[in-house]
């Protein structure tokens, strides 16, 4: 999936990669593009869809990819590892699944070309400044004072403050 949204959205530093589950597929991303979340270059949705769409953040256009579930049962071995539930017996070796997925792919993998339209997908260079009541650094699109200081704080202070 990721192979085929790559080839049509060239790896570049505005290249963005939304994925829409939090399970496999980032690490994937991570490893295999420059888009990690810590550069803010991967969004992750989750939605536990095995769907991805990469594009340019400059033009907002990219290329969406996904698994067409109608295919999946035609594939034994994808099929019981979507499915652990109703595997019988061992789960397949990773080489043949890799096989499989390989052999799939052109009728497996759903492709489209999208737009996007979501300003949670739209990364602004960001601007800092100074909570006024903390005076810790902090990005200015959270408020006038930091998310710790408007109530947020998923943390509380040992032995007071
Ligand atoms: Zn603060």
């Amino acid at each position: 999936m990721l192979d085929t949204a790559i080839a049509k959205v060239p790896e570049s530093p505005e290249l963005v990669v939304a994925v829409e589950t939090i399970t496999c597929l980032p690490d994937a991303v991570q490893v295999l593009t420059s888009c990690t979340t810590g550069n803010g270059r991967m969004k992750v949705y989750d939605w536990g869809k095995f769907a991805l769409t990469a594009y340019n953040r400059e033009t907002m256009k990219g290329v969406r990819t996904w698994v067409i579930a109608d295919v999946v049962p035609k594939w034994p071995l994808i099929n019981d590892w979507f499915n652990p539930a109703q595997r019988i017996g061992e789960s397949p070796l990773f080489e043949d699944l890799v096989e499989a997925f390989f052999e799939a792919r052109s009728e497996l993998i759903g492709v489209r070309e999208v737009r996007i339209v979501s300003p949670d997908n739209v990364f602004p260079r960001k601007k800092t400044g100074i909570c006024e009541k903390c005076g810790e650094s902090y990005n200015l699109k959270c408020g006038p004072i930091c998310s710790a200081c408007q109530g947020q704080a998923y943390y509380t202070l040992e032995g007071g403050a």
